[in-house]
C-alpha cells in the first residue's frame, strides 16, 4: 500500500475528481480528512464508503475561501492525525458568463474559492508540513489554465493562477522536503460537465484525440503519482491528463 500511514488531505470531496482521489488514496492505506461546504449528503456518502475501505477518516464543512474556517479544518485534522503530509487542492467552481457581462461579485468568488482557497489551504498545511521536513502538494488546475476558455474567463484566470502558485510554491517549499505540482485536466465527466449541452459537448469531443471525456478515476490516478514518492524528484511540474487535447 503506496500510502500507508500517510495523512491526506483532500478539498472539494463530497463528489466527483476529489471523491475519486480520495476513495482512491484510501484503498492504498492512508488517513484520510475530506472536506466540502454545501452537499453534506454526498460528503457523508463519501466517508462511508471510506470508512467501508476499511481507513481512518474525517470530514469537515469548510469554505476553502475563509481563512478561519480553514484553520479550524487544518485544526481538527491536526487534533484527529496529528500530522499532514499531503494536501490536494481540489475544490472548486465555474461560473459560466460572458466577460463583459461579469460583475466585480461572481468574478471575486470563483478567484477565491479556486486560487485564493488553494493558498489558504497549501499554507495551513505546510506549516506542519515543515515541521516534519516532508510534504507533497498537488493542487488542480485545468487545460483552461493554459488556453483560456469561452465564457469562463474567472475561471481560466483562477486556474492559470494556480500554475503560477504551484510554480512559485515548488521553488520556495523544495529545502523543506516539500513538492508542489499540478494536475491540469481536460473534460472530466462530473457535475461540472453534465450541464453542458449535447451539440456542444459532441462538438468538443471531436477536439479530443481519444473522443471522450476522462473518468474522474483516470485525474486521480495522475494525482496518486504526483502525490506518491515514484515522483520524489518531481515538482513545479503541471501535467496535463486530457486525452490529448491541449498541444503545446
Ligand atoms: P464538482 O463535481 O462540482 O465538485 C466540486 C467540489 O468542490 C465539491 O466537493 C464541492 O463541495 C467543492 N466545493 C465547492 N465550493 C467549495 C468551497 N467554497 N469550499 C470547499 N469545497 C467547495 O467538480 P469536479 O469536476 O470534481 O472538479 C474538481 C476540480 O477539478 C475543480 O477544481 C475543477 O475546477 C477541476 N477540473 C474539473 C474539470 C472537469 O471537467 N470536471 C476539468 C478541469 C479541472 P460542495 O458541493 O459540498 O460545496
Amino acid at each position: 500500500m503506496k500510502f500507508k500511514n500517510k495523512t491526506v488531505v483532500i478539498t472539494g470531496a463530497s463528489r466527483g475528481i476529489g471523491k475519486a482521489i480520495a476513495l482512491a488514496m484510501a484503498r492504498e492505506g492512508a488517513n484520510i480528512a475530506i472536506n466540502y461546504y454545501l452537499s453534506d449528503e454526498m460528503a457523508q456518502q463519501t466517508v462511508s464508503e471510506i470508512k467501508q475501505i476499511g481507513t481512518n477518516v474525517i470530514s469537515c464543512k469548510c469554505d476553502v475561501a475563509d481563512q478561519n474556517q480553514v484553520k479550524n479544518f487544518f485544526s481538527k485534522v491536526i487534533s484527529s492525525f496529528q500530522k499532514i503530509d499531503i494536501l490536494i487542492n481540489n475544490a472548486g467552481i465555474v461560473h459560466d458568463k460572458p466577460l463583459m457581462f461579469m460583475n466585480e461579485e461572481e468574478w471575486e468568488h470563483v478567484i477565491n474559492i479556486n486560487l485564493k482557497g488553494a493558498f489558504l489551504c497549501l499554507k495551513a498545511a505546510v506549516k506542519e508540513m515543515v515541521k516534519n521536513k516532508y510534504g507533497r502538494i498537488v493542487n488542480i488546475s485545468s487545460d483552461a489554465g493554459l488556453t483560456g476558455d469561452l465564457m469562463r474567463a474567472s475561471y481560466a484566470a483562477s486556474k492559470a493562477g494556480i500554475i503560477g502558485l504551484t510554480k512559485s510554491a515548488a521553488r520556495e517549499l523544495s529545502p523543506f522536503g516539500i513538492t508542489v505540482n499540478a494536475v491540469a485536466p481536460g473534460f472530466v465527466e462530473t457535475a461540472i460537465t453534465q450541464k453542458i449541452e449535447k451539440s456542444r459537448r459532441e462538438k468538443i469531443i471531436k477536439t479530443i484525440p481519444m473522443q471522450r471525456f476522462a473518468t474522474p478515476q483516470e485525474i486521480a490516478e495522475a494525482v496518486l503519482f504526483l502525490a506518491s514518492d515514484d515522483a520524489q524528484y518531481i515538482t513545479g511540474e503541471i501535467l496535463i491528463v486530457d486525452g490529448g487535447m491541449y498541444t503545446r
